[in-house]
């Protein structure tokens, strides 16, 4: 029941939506039992000219007159009302239930658009940590999946919850109130229906759990597959992926079936015991007809009752199996909402608009997480504004570690990094961030036109400015060259573009955005030399007048570097200029003759 709760909470914001479609649903509930009452006059009175006879001592006074009138009427003229009931009790049912329906279903989509809404603001809001915890497919099966489901059973699950219920009370009832021995009889029996539809029922949620987690793992390795298919064709992977997804399929397939199974079993074995039990019940129903102590049509009328309560109580069983699926949904929903960004910004954060001394890491420990090892040992290091500083070491040595914790990506574990004496964590992480822009090694275009890929985090910005941010960074001219020049379309990823040209783009955004402090990690991909040139060129005008920090591929760079830090396993080994660290014999030496020296 508390399960059941927790749905409804996702009502509580539309309540006004809520209450009407509750009345509406009570009405078509009320409705649609009422039809069945038409059994008695029908077979009692139009069909063998008998009397209506109900065991019940003291029907209330309106009932006792409706039931007089009725047993008075000639045949021909009580046909004709219940023909007219008949009709109007449909109409009236069908205009309830076209309401509660469309209540019910509005406030699902509307719950679930806001949750989307949250959702997505929630992983705009979380920082990178949490990221690189998650896999992607399983944060979008957040928004598209177990959103749906929640939406599912609260269009569904929650009205027929409600809507059924009510039958089962109107029916319950009708049955106790014709005769309430055989009725108490029928529900003596009753646990050998619902006994199998509990137990099946529990089995179901099991089930539900895991095939949505199989779910998630076949989104994740779908997004893997198909976001790195490069990669999968460049390592002739193919084969190994599409095994890895046939059994990831196999198993998805096999819950399923095994739910399938559950599911189907349920039906004919409720129906079976219902049976059994409305034999028995029929057998002593009869025996009173005989005897003249019920009419034939109000006993009918009774077994109508009692076989129309399997309808919703089976319904009801698959609510359960609704409701499950939802729960389990709407708790991983939650895990994510509830989840703090560990990028946590003070009330009283300083708004800053520039740099104008230096950058200083002071002690800077950092690690990513609590037990592992430190990524970043004891830094120590205090930049000027203006300067471009280099960086180089081995790969995993902490050098994209290090640069990524200038815009607060992560926090620093030990130490403060800040900027013109102002700790990082007393900023506002917005205008530091604005401050900043980031050419990264992995060109991210958004599918979108290139004007806007240029303009990306720069706001609304003049045509002017973003051409002349393409030209400088050579891209003005390719621009031109496509169908719709600064308006055509960036396809998926950047597809249609090749390597330099997207990389000469992102150079443009970073003109664009015109940043007092510079990250770029240059590229190590091999450009063609042309290309190399153009990007080259590009990066040197971009790099002017900022303070820059680079994590450095080429010799042309480290040359031009005012320091360079040389780290290794997330210490600095040794800071200065190239002539200086090349004349001593250490590690910048061997990197230089490995790497830089081509
Ligand atoms: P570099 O840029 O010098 O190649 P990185 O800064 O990327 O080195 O990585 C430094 C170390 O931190 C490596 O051991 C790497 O495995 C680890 N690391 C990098 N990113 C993460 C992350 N998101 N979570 C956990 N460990 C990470």
């Amino acid at each position: 029941m508390k399960d059941y709760l927790k749905i409804l909470k996702f009502l509580k914001p539309h309540r006004m939506l809520f209450i009407p479609a509750v009345v509406c649903m009570g009405f078509s509930a009320l409705f649609d039992g009422v039809t069945i009452t038409m059994i008695a006059p029908l077979s009692d009175r139009v069909l063998s000219d008998g009397k209506i006879i109900i065991p019940f001592n003291n029907l209330p006074p309106f009932l006792a007159s409706l039931l007089d009138k009725t047993n008075n009427l000639p045949r021909p003229e009580l046909l004709n009302y219940i023909a007219f009931t008949i009709l109007a009790l449909f109409l009236l049912k069908g205009f309830f239930f076209f309401w509660q329906s469309y209540l019910m279903s509005n406030i699902g989509q509307r719950a679930v658009r806001d949750m989307r809404l949250r959702l997505y603001q929630k992983f705009q809001d979380l920082s990178l940590d949490y990221y690189s915890k998650k896999r992607s497919g399983e944060l979008i099966s957040r928004i598209t999946n177990d959103v749906m489901l929640v939406e599912n059973a609260v269009s569904y699950g929650v009205t027929d919850l409600i809507y059924q219920t009510l039958q089962v009370a109107f029916f319950t009832f009708l049955i106790f109130f014709i005769h309430w021995k055989f009725a108490f009889i029928s529900f003596i029996l009753f646990p050998l229906v619902a006994g199998p539809m509990v137990t099946i029922g529990r089995m179901l949620k099991k089930l539900a759990r895991s095939s949505q987690e199989k779910m998630a793992d076949i989104n994740s390795l779908l997004f893997e597959t198909i976001s790195g298919v490069r990669i999968v064709k460049a390592f002739c992977m193919e084969e190994y992926e599409t095994k890895r997804f046939a059994d990831h399929n196999k198993d998805f397939y096999k819950i399923n079936m095994k739910s399938i199974r559950r599911n189907l079993i349920l039906s004919p074995l409720t129906e079976f015991i219902g049976a059994a039990c409305g034999i028995t019940i029929f057998f002593l129903g009869v025996r009173n007809v005989i005897d003249g102590s019920i009419s034939f049509g109000t006993f009918g009328l009774f077994l109508g009752g009692l076989f129309s309560l399997i309808r919703p109580c089976k319904k009801l069983s698959g609510v359960n199996a609704i409701i499950q699926k939802a729960i389990s949904a709407s708790e991983r929903i939650h895990d994510v909402l509830e989840t703090e960004s560990s990028i946590k910004e003070k009330k009283d954060a300083a708004t800053i608009s520039g740099i104008n001394k230096t950058i200083e890491f002071k002690d800077v420990w950092f690690r990513y997480e609590e037990d592992t090892a430190d990524v970043l040992k004891d830094i120590n290091i205090k930049i000027k504004a203006g300067e471009l500083i280099a960086i180089v070491g081995p790969t995993g040595a902490g050098k994209s570690t290090l640069v990524n914790l200038i815009p607060r990506f992560y926090d620093v574990t030990k130490g403060r990094i800040s900027i013109d004496g102002v700790n990082l964590k007393d900023m506002n992480t917005k205008s530091l961030r604005s401050l900043i822009a980031v050419v990264t090694q992995e060109t991210i275009l958004f599918n979108d036109t290139v004007k806007a890929n240029i303009s990306y985090g720069s706001g609304d910005v003049k045509d002017d400015l973003i051409k002349n941010a393409a030209e400088m960074a050579f891209a003005h001219n390719f621009i031109m060259k496509m169908p719709k020049d600064y308006n055509t379309i960036v396809g998926d990823r950047g597809f249609k573009l090749s390597g330099g040209e997207k990389q000469r783009l992102t150079i443009a955004r970073a003109i664009l955005k015109n940043p007092p402090i510079l990250i770029l990690d240059e590229a190590t991909s091999q450009l063609d030399s042309e290309s190399e040139r153009y990007v080259q060129e590009a990066l040197d005008r971009l790099v002017q007048n900022r303070t820059v920090f680079c994590i450095a591929h080429r010799l042309s760079t480290i040359r031009k570097a005012d320091r360079i830090i040389v780290l290794d396993d997330g210490n600095i080994v040794d800071i200065g200029k190239h002539e200086d660290l090349l004349s001593k014999s250490g590690l910048y030496k061997r990197l230089y003759e490995t790497q830089f020296k081509m």
